[in-house]
């Protein structure tokens, strides 16, 4: 099985194979149908069988269409090293797509963060704590996101971020 039964937007299919993927692992043949149909879903699968792409390529797909320069999909992370791999998959993915991600941690500047937002993105890859503290200030809203992803949702919870998420 190819990817091509998925019928991504052929920006999308370039970005598949500039990552050199050839055929989807089983949690992306499981879980992108249901994703791409705008189903929740819910996949539980180990770091490496590809679960990243599982739910960044049915993003770029729905995103691809309507409005840019709003965030549209917001994805939650527990840790600033998982963020930066997220985006590094939604740039890789996303290459020919035009579609602009910004990663969201503490720990570094709030100004570089903001600029970039204010650039235009529609993808949002962020750690609870941090973006919580920018909705508190104010500094930006998430009124227009369609697609809510929480990666790793059982180590969120083990650390703690429940509350933060339901604020979010
Ligand atoms: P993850 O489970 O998201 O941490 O992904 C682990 C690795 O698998 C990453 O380096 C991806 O680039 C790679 N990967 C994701 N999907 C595929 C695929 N369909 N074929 C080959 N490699 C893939």
């Amino acid at each position: 099985m190819g990817f091509t039964s998925f019928s991504f937007r052929p920006q999308i299919e370039a970005g598949i194979q500039a990552c050199g993927y050839t055929a989807p692992t089983p949690i992306q043949q499981q879980t992108m149908p249901p994703a791409l149909a705008g189903s929740d879903v819910m996949g539980l699968a180990q770091t490496g069988t590809g679960k990243t792409a599982a739910f960044v390529l049915p993003i770029l797909q729905r995103l691809s269409e309507g409005p840019r320069g709003r965030v549209r999909a917001l994805i939650l992370a527990p840790t600033r090293e998982l963020a930066e791999q997220i985006l590094e998959a939604v740039t890789e993915l996303g290459r020919s797509t035009g579609i602009r991600g910004v990663a969201v941690y503490g720990g570094v500047s709030k100004e570089m963060q903001l600029q970039k937002i204010r650039r235009g993105v529609e993808i949002m890859v962020a750690c609870p704590g941090r973006l919580l503290d920018h909705l508190q200030a104010g500094a930006f809203r998430l009124d227009k996101v369609e697609v809510l992803v929480l990666d790793e949702g059982g180590q969120m919870f083990d650390m703690g971020f429940l509350p933060d998420i339901r604020r979010i």
